[in-house]
């Protein structure tokens, strides 16, 4: 999989933002091991119900059927993108469908692109 595949679909993803409360605009493009990308975009709401770009991403392709995932890639920041990583709700999401060598992507600064595991942004996550 070319990255920049994953980087332009974030970016278009990004686009679709619904953000007016904090003008935080986050994209993602999410690459299952059989070679979909499902993109997804963060959906705020006047209240305590706004859903991240990355859970998006995921409920769209789990809803469809998949279940095993490569990578994600993350986009975000007010205006220019900014380093972006998922937060702590969609790392806990993140784990009970992917393994610890999920790969998680994060594109900022329009040049940089940082790599980390799930094991390294959740190295101790809640499990039944
Ligand atoms: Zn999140």
């Amino acid at each position: 999989m070319d990255i920049n595949i994953l980087i332009e679909t974030a970016k278009k993803a990004r686009e679709n933002s619904y953000s007016p409360y904090s003008n935080y605009k986050v994209g993602c493009a999410l690459l299952t091991k059989s070679g979909k990308i499902f993109s997804g975009c963060n959906i705020e709401n006047d209240g305590i119900m706004s859903i991240c770009a990355e859970r998006v991403a995921f409920t769209k392709a789990i809803s469809e059927g998949e279940k095993d995932f490569e990578c994600i890639l993350v986009v975000g920041g007010k205006d220019e993108l900014q380093y972006t990583s998922p937060c702590g709700y969609c790392r806990q999401f993140m784990s009970e469908f992917c393994d610890k060598n999920f790969e998680v992507y994060m594109y900022y600064d329009n040049d940089k692109i940082d790599k980390k595991t799930l094991q390294d942004l959740l190295p101790d996550s809640f499990s039944l």
